[in-house]
């Protein structure tokens, strides 16, 4: 290999955690390699995929799957990449692609509740924190500028803020009036806060309403980690994609020293760096961790107490669905819009999982097309039923809290992709707690359905919860490495220049979509870093990075 392969920063995985970290990090004057396992896409091929597509409800089907990258694939069946250990499946989706999962996000952008990293001080369960939401405030604020999140400070009291959302709310689609005005006052119904544009920002237009959000935004209206790949090359980070990363190396003061990876044709390389950075999301992140074993580290690189992998978390779903008895047409507008917050917070936090309550706005029209085929429907019966559904069928879910616990895992499987790499293997159950709270929101699901004056409900089965794919946890933040695999600022404990960023790296789940949370924390995380290498106060760090979107 003639070429030198090192830099200040490597970064593994160029998923909108990855990129932004590096964009920071490339900013400040550092240089910077990210190397990526899958391909470079572009979003005019996304999208010609995604109308070619016979399965265009398979918000995976535009994706490219590529042998050496391979990712879980549910539909028309399971791939078998996550290998499922049980009791309960855990059927992560994520895509292995220069930009990441994000490309086919629903762009919620929630913040936490300052009572959501406190859990253990405040309810007795789960844990504390490691660093405070005031702490994190500022590196919100910084993520929420680059990525044009859109809300309402007055709809949003439960996350205090120190400054204005960046964009004004998005326009509220008429089944979503229709529920904040039927549900008042009991519910108050609130806009989601999301990274979708309510207005032209960073070069990109406001949303048109067209409800394609998942899998990919047709005009770019939201904001995705192929954007923040964008950013990043434009600042100066070398980007190689289709890197497959495999083993991280170190010396022996257990600093690392360099990343390998394969590419398409499993020709080895060797990437040198001062500090290492890794961000593959997380499942992929732990499982190169525990691929990293060595004379000295046989349980793999950050795991000498055996916690990498442990504490996995989502926000398992229930849900109910309806026909209100007016007309409301779900499908204009974003996907999912609006969420009832008044159940994310509570004293029954010691007993029972907090939720959060969200309403879908997607078309039914696919859904109940393929339902009355499948019953044999045709003719005139078929489209005065095909009206009827997708004129007033509505849907409300939970969104459920997951506690921490060291038996949710992510491991290496006995099975190999086509690189000859282990393929992760999940463990994970439900519990009493979770399932309490789907059990609790059982009457507000039926309340609900009745101020709509709602008929023939339909509840998911007790046993049935969907995945929302917010993979947190594996890679915790702790101040006690004996039930953390990082501290405050994601270093890992036991290596001094190896840090984690990723929604892995979040202690506990909330009831809120994680990506916002990882994007602040790994903020927080390069400016710590900056700060400690060039003395640098970090506060002046955090303020240099807002820009990518504007
Ligand atoms: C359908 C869907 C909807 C979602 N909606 C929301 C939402 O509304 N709000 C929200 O907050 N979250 C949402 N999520 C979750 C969100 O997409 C993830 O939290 C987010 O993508 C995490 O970012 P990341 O950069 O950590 O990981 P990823 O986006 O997964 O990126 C990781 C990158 O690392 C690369 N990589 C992996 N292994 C290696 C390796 N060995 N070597 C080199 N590179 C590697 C991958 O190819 C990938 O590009 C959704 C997810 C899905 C699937
Ligand atoms: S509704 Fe349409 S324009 Fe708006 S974010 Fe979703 S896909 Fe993009």
């Amino acid at each position: 290999m003639a070429e030198n392969l090192s830099a200040d920063f490597v970064v593994i995985g160029s998923g909108i955690c990855g990129a932004l970290a590096a964009y920071k990090l490339a900013r400040a004057g550092a240089s910077v390699i990210m190397l990526e396992a899958g391909p470079r896409v572009t979003r005019a091929q996304l999208l010609a995929n995604f109308r070619n597509s016979p399965r265009r409800s398979d918000w995976m089907s535009p994706y490219p799957f590529s042998p050496w990258a391979p990712h879980p694939v549910y539909k028309p069946k399971d791939n078998g990449y996550l290998v499922q250990a049980g009791p309960y499946p855990y059927p992560a989706e994520y895509i292995r692609v220069v930009g990441g999962t994000t490309w086919h996000w629903a762009a919620h952008t929630w913040r936490y509740l300052p009572n959501d990293m406190r859990m253990q001080s405040l309810y007795g369960v789960g844990v504390d924190w490691p660093c405070t939401y005031d702490e994190l405030d500022p590196f919100y604020q910084e993520a929420e500028e680059i990525m044009g999140v859109a809300g309402s400070a007055e709809e949003h009291p439960e996350s205090p803020r120190s400054k204005p959302f960046p964009l004004e709310p998005v326009a509220e689609p008429w089944a979503m009036r229709r529920l904040r005005e039927r549900l008042q006052p009991e519910y108050p119904v609130v806009g989601n806060t999301v990274a979708r544009n309510s207005r032209t920002f960073g070069g990109r237009p406001a949303c048109c309403g067209s409800n394609n959000c998942q899998p990919i935004c047709p005009v770019d209206a939201q904001y995705h980690g192929g954007l923040a790949v964008d950013a990043a090359e434009a600042a100066g980070v070398r980007l190689i994609p289709n890197a497959v990363v495999y083993r991280l190396e170190h010396d022996e003061r257990d600093r690392i020293v360099a990343a390998h990876y394969f590419d398409p044709d499993k020709q080895s390389y060797r990437v040198t760096g001062k500090t290492f950075i890794v961000a593959a999301n997380g499942i992929e992140s732990p499982k190169l961790l525990l691929l990293s074993t060595s004379e000295r580290f046989p349980n793999g690189i950050a795991n000498s107490r055996d916690m990498v992998g442990r504490h996995l978390m989502d926000h398992p779903s229930t849900s109910l669905t309806f026909d209100a008895d007016e007309e409301v047409w779900l499908g204009r507008g974003p996907q999912s819009p609006s969420s009832i917050n008044t159940l994310r917070d509570g004293p029954f936090r010691a007993e029972f999982s907090a939720y959060r309550l969200d309403f879908t706005n997607i078309s039914r029209v696919d859904s109940t097309t393929q339902r009355l085929l499948l019953d044999g429907v045709y003719g005139p019966e078929f489209e005065k039923r095909l009206r009827y559904s997708a004129a007033r069928e509505m849907n409300v879910k939970t969104v459920l809290e997951v506690l921490p616990r060291p038996e949710n895992r992510i491991t290496l499987s006995d099975r190999k992709d086509a690189l000859g790499i282990p393929q992760p293997q999940v463990h994970y159950a439900i519990d009493a707690y979770t399932r309490g709270g789907a059990q609790d929101a059982k009457k507000h699901f039926t309340r609900i359905a009745e101020l709509m004056g709602g008929t023939n409900l339909r509840f998911t089965p007790d046993d049935a919860f969907a995945n929302n794919q917010h993979i947190c946890g594996t890679l915790s933040m702790g101040n006690d490495p004996n039930t953390s695999v990082c501290d405050r600022y994601g270093r890992a404990h036991d290596h001094e220049n190896l840090f984690f960023i990723g929604t892995g790296v979040l202690p506990t789940a909330g009831t809120c979509n994680s990506t916002l949370a990882a994007v602040a924390v790994g903020f927080w995380t390069v400016a710590h870093i900056l700060e400690e290498q060039a003395g640098v106060p970090s506060g002046k760090r955090a303020a240099t990075g807002a820009g990518a979107g504007t």
